[in-house]
């Protein structure tokens, strides 16, 4: 209930497949990394968006950080995080090259690449798996083959599938709500 008030993007761009995620589905997420004490240390939020994992994260009780290239998402995820009494270390920064020390636990719903192509997901697993200990992701369906490949010495240890509503926000979208298929993804790096 708190999350449903995270507000998204004011003017989404897709070159940067900026895809707030449900409420609902975030909180599924944070509470399951909860439940396996995956929150306890610093949580990471690569491509925070409006910032509603890494506020989410910090209202569990970590220690949050988002990181986001586009500085009009930034604003309003500290607009989001003042709003909702959460304590966030919002910074801008690239995810490719970004340096991030003392992170346990990264959280993250990555650019899927629909827009250039497969793959848009690379650079934020890499990064990923260089600074995290446990990950939690969401990607296209289908995708295990390349993440289980990709993240290696990582091991994906769970797979769980969810219905993403994906809502109006560019032009090609003909659909008020297009409910698309992914998988959220925990991988561990210990
Ligand atoms: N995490 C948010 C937003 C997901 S959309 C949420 O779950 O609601 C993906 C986000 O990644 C967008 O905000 C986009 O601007 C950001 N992004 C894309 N490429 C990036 C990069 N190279 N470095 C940092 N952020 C990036």
């Amino acid at each position: 209930m708190i999350l449903e008030r995270v507000e998204g993007f004011s003017a989404p761009d897709p070159r940067l497949e900026q895809y707030s995620t449900p409420a609902p589905i975030a909180s599924e997420i944070l509470y399951s990394a909860l439940m396996r004490g995956d929150l306890e240390g610093t949580v990471c939020d690569l491509g925070c968006g409006t910032g509603i994992l890494a506020i989410g994260a910090a209202i569990l009780g970590s220690r949050s950080v988002g990181v986001e290239l586009d500085p009009t998402a930034l604003k309003i995820a500290n607009e989001n995080a003042r709003r909702l009494g959460a304590t966030v270390g919002f910074v801008r920064g690239d995810v490719e090259s970004i340096a991030l020390k003392g992170v346990s636990t990264v959280v993250m719903n990555p650019p899927f690449g629909a827009q250039r192509g497969s793959g848009g997901d690379r650079a934020f697993l890499r990064k990923a798996t260089e600074i995290g200990e446990v990950i939690y992701s969401i990607h296209n369906a289908g995708s295990e083959g390349f993440i289980r490949r990709f993240v290696e010495p990582c091991k994906i240890e769970e797979v769980q599938r969810i219905a993403f509503p994906l809502k109006r926000s560019f032009k090609f979208h003909s659909k008020d709500v297009e409910i698309i298929e992914v998988e959220l993804y925990r991988i561990f790096c210990r």
